[in-house]
């Protein structure tokens, strides 16, 4: 079988992907933060990782994966500035930041259920890892990578030969970006790592800490939990594009300045963007798009799945309601040749040879840095190989979907009511007699009690609408 390869940010080529140890894959993710819904941006990020994390499995490597769950109100900027978002989503509705936090983590669990987003192993809250987050500062400190100005302890990346590893920037490019708030602090590049309550307002979340009452920055915990769970070396780290250049090089800059191993990770993958015909996703108004958006509109979430999986993780991916609704009609008619091949009962002399055929040639989409184009294309093509039966067909499939996700086991397996197989066969015997009228209103009657009727050749099938 041969081994996959994944594109890896760190020195931006493909590689082979091994488990360091050669047994079990350590994968991290950045998770939620939990102040307001997850837009459907964001959760093409955790399809794309949900992808990575099966497609191991499906090469019989072993996986240990960890994602946090953002709950303390960071402040709104990468640069240390602004609103705190928790405090703010708590004020907007009336909650204790806690609520808040417990509200939105649990309709995240939700959407990526919905998603056939597998769960983690393990979550981490940041909240209940305070104390670790503290010692790597302490450790940090005693490494003389830090300093102290008037309103936290700061990260000091002149000290670090390596700092822009990951981003592949240089000084130059930085300047052209945005402006940097300096404020007191000795490099642009420079993040604080713990932050001082306001002396005039007590917020309400805080921490005693060695160096006074506070807050960890927000890089902080990505670093401090994934070594505790994962180990001070592991395999892959995934994240959306957006933090390539200043929350993993943050990440990175505090595991590897605590422990003084390097890599600390070795693959690093980023999900692009999902973008909108007009204009950004936003976190509010028109723009602002989640799950139960589009599931109002009709749509069930695996369609968005699908939608998801037409495009190669690193490609930015155009969402409109057209193109949801495209996605919608590929989706269908899988489910339909599905339900074809499921209702077909001629056999058709199997080659085995031919079943690996089409094996082979999905997992080497996969394995080519997760080319699900590709995968789906290699389903389409097996779909549509008459020479083998359909049982055999379904069965590649449904062990297809180990991957795809797209619940293709579960596809006609609600049993259709008798009243409706009845009203099914006189269509059919209608449509023989060529009695156009009468199929026509049976097909009618038969939608109005919720279910589609799709014909296929001299055959049709049933499905719920
Ligand atoms: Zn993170």
């Amino acid at each position: 079988m041969n081994k996959p390869v994944f594109f890896n940010t760190l020195g931006r080529k493909k590689e082979p992907f091994e488990p360091i140890d050669g047994k079990l894959a350590r994968f991290y993710s950045c998770g939620p933060t939990v102040y307001n819904y997850a837009h459907i941006g964001n959760l093409r990020a955790y399809i794309f990782s949900d992808i990575l994390k099966r497609s191991l499995i499906y090469n019989n490597i072993r996986v240990k994966h960890v994602m946090n769950i953002t709950d303390v109100g960071h402040l709104t900027s990468d640069a240390d500035e602004g609103e705190d978002k928790m405090e703010k989503g708590a004020q907007r509705e009336g909650k204790t930041v806690w609520e808040i936090a417990d509200h939105y983590t649990q309709s995240f669990k939700e959407d990526i259920a919905k998603l056939n987003i597998l769960e983690p192993d393990i979550w981490c809250k940041a909240t209940e890892h305070i104390e670790e987050q503290i010692a790597q500062v302490k450790k940090l400190e005693e490494n003389g990578l830090t300093y102290k100005t008037s309103d936290g302890i700061y990260f000091d990346t002149s000290k670090l030969d390596d700092y822009r590893k990951l981003s592949g920037q240089n000084t130059e490019d930085l300047k052209a970006g945005a402006r940097v708030e300096m404020g007191e602090k000795k490099n642009p590049t420079d993040f604080a790592l713990w932050k001082f309550s306001p002396k005039d307002h007590k917020r309400a979340m805080e921490w005693d800490s060695p160096w006074g009452v506070g807050f960890p920055g927000w890089h902080l915990e990505c670093s401090a939990m994934s070594i505790k769970y994962l180990g001070d070396q592991f395999d892959i780290h995934t994240g959306g594009i957006d933090h390539i250049q200043v929350h993993h090089s943050n990440e990175i800059a505090q595991a590897e300045g605590s422990t003084g191993k390097k890599p600390w990770v070795k693959f690093w993958m980023h999900g692009e963007f999902l973008v909108l015909d007009k204009g950004k996703m936003a976190k509010s108004g028109e723009n602002f798009i989640i799950l139960k958006t589009l599931e109002d509109k009709g749509f069930d979430p695996l369609v968005y799945r699908y939608m998801c999986l037409t495009a190669h993780y690193r490609q930015q991916l155009t969402f409109s309601w057209d193109a949801l609704e495209t996605a919608k009609n590929g989706f269908e008619r899988i489910k339909t040749k599905i339900l074809d091949l499921k209702q077909q009962k001629a056999p058709n002399a199997d080659s085995p040879a031919t079943m690996s055929k089409h094996e082979a040639t999905f997992l080497a989409a996969i394995n080519d840095d997760l080319n699900m184009p590709k995968a789906l294309a290699a389903l389409w093509d097996m779909l549509k190989d008459d020479s083998l039966s359909g049982e055999k067909r379904r069965m590649l499939a449904e062990r297809f979907d180990e991957i795809l996700g797209l619940s293709i086991k579960e596809i006609g397996t609600d049993s259709i009511p008798d009243e409706i197989l009845t009203l099914a066969d006189q269509r059919q015997i209608a449509r023989e007699n060529k009695d156009w009228a009468t199929s026509d209103s049976i097909r009618d009657d038969i939608k109005s009690k919720g279910y589609i009727v799709d014909d296929i050749k001299d055959r049709y099938t049933l499905r719920k609408a």
